[in-house]
């Protein structure tokens, strides 16, 4: 960062801080990673002086011969990585490219159904403050109170009751592994579009350690920057019969240029992904929620489902009082735990005073941390949660988590 300390001090001394903090804490927030530096390198290029609108070698703008090439790569290792007809690298983020497949398959007023957020459903699936409860009518479903799992019956008996154009499958916060094929079928019964959103598990499904809907689904989204490790951007992949719809509906009818710094860095997440080292570290990513799960459940903490089978884990506080999940959140950044207050299906104290944490272990993962370390960490965890007012604790944890950080350094 040369080049930024001599121009920018002030901005430097926050990204330089920043970098300090990223190493020096236990970050569990489950929806981030540590990208390659190669990644990093690419986003920060002199691709973003580029505009190309339009598609590979066919653009709105000349001197395109190089981002022709460099979309086109990033195209054809998503399309190899997922096993998709086809595939769009343009969108700018997860909700960008949502956006686009509502833009789409539905007019202003149709009806979609989507997880409820408090479920564990994201943002774009149908909340009332987002463009996707505004603009269109959501009909939410949720997973069952007692088992906390997604009921596919019920799922079909809303879909047949409501007839919706489309159907949302997809998770922020759900810790169980989705049946994509059951929404397929339920969507095809009804007559509606199947979106899966695979934002959070991208890295899981293109590894194989958790099923990949993409070759029966109609359309799926995700972003590149969650599990897959790459740079913050979305990817949309469809069967070929929607090909022409979903280009279209993210240029020209929902962005304008591409950020071709970040197809870049697309690119290269991709063939990382493609490489065996990336099958391994996804299988870690899961072994370590498992083992940080059962460590918890050991200590008397609860879980959202009694458990994972993917990356994250949603600890239920309610046992502890209700509506604490953003203190205890606050107590775990001091200890340098890095997680976020979420709501628990069901969850009577709200969205603004959630009585949970969300937690993961795909940084952790990244920093080349394992069995044994989650084994530590879920038991520090445990006992900020059990004290968390008490301030020589929370000391004495943040003192543990910063000798890990320094045997697991990254950047
Ligand atoms: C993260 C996420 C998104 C949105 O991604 P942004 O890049 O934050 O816009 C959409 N859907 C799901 C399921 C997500 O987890």
């Amino acid at each position: 960062m040369k080049a930024i300390k001599e121009a920018d001090s002030e901005i430097y001394s926050h990204m330089a801080a920043e970098l300090e903090r990223q190493k020096s804490v236990l970050n569990m927030i489950p929806s981030e990673n540590y990208v390659s530096p190669a990644v990093l390198e690419a986003c920060g290029s002199v691709l973003m002086n580029k505009y190309s609108e339009g598609y590979p070698f066919k653009r709105y703008y000349q001197g395109n011969k190089h981002v022709d090439e460099i979309e086109q790569i990033a195209i054809d290792r998503a399309k190899k990585l997922f096993g998709a007809e086809h595939a769009n690298v343009q969108p700018l983020s997860g909700s960008p490219g949502n956006a686009a497949v509502f833009l789409a398959f539905l007019k202003p007023g149709d009806k979609f159904m989507g997880l409820d957020l408090a479920c564990g459903g994201h943002l774009t699936h149908g909340s009332k403050v987002n463009f996707s409860g505004k603009i269109y009518q959501q009909v939410s479903y949720g997973v069952d109170e007692k088992t906390e799992l997604l009921d596919y019956d019920k799922i079909r008996e809303i879909a047949l009751r409501e007839r919706p154009r489309m159907i949302i499958s997809g998770l922020t916060a759900y810790p169980r592994s989705i049946d994509f094929r059951k929404f397929q079928d339920i969507a095809e019964e009804v007559g509606a579009i199947h979106l899966a959103d695979i934002s959070h598990i991208a890295g899981l499904v293109a590894s194989g350690v958790l099923e990949n809907p993409v070759p029966f689904t109609d359309v799926v989204s995700t972003t590149t920057h969650k599990t897959l490790r790459g740079p913050r951007g979305g990817l949309l992949m469809c069967k070929e019969k929607y090909a022409k719809d979903i280009d279209k509906a993210v240029f020209p009818g929902m962005q304008g240029g591409p950020h071709d710094n970040n197809t870049a860095g697309k690119a290269i997440a991709f063939k990382e992904a493609l490489k065996p080292e990336f099958k391994d570290y996804s299988r870690q990513i899961v072994k370590n929620a498992k083992i940080l799960a059962d460590t918890l459940m050991g200590e008397g903490i609860k879980l959202v489902t009694n458990g994972t089978d993917n990356h994250l884990l949603l600890i239920d506080l309610r046992p502890l009082g209700i509506g604490l999940g953003r203190e205890v959140a606050l107590a775990l950044e001091e200890a340098g735990i890095c997680c976020n207050a979420n709501s628990v299906p069901y969850d009577s104290a709200g969205p603004f005073k959630p009585s949970g944490l969300r937690l993961g272990t795909p940084v952790l993962t990244t920093r080349g941390m394992k069995e044994k370390e989650m084994e530590k960490v879920g038991k520090w965890i445990a006992d900020v949660i059990k004290d968390y007012k008490n301030r020589d604790l929370i000391g004495i944890v943040r003192q543990k988590v910063q000798d890990l950080c320094d045997v697991f350094p990254y950047y």
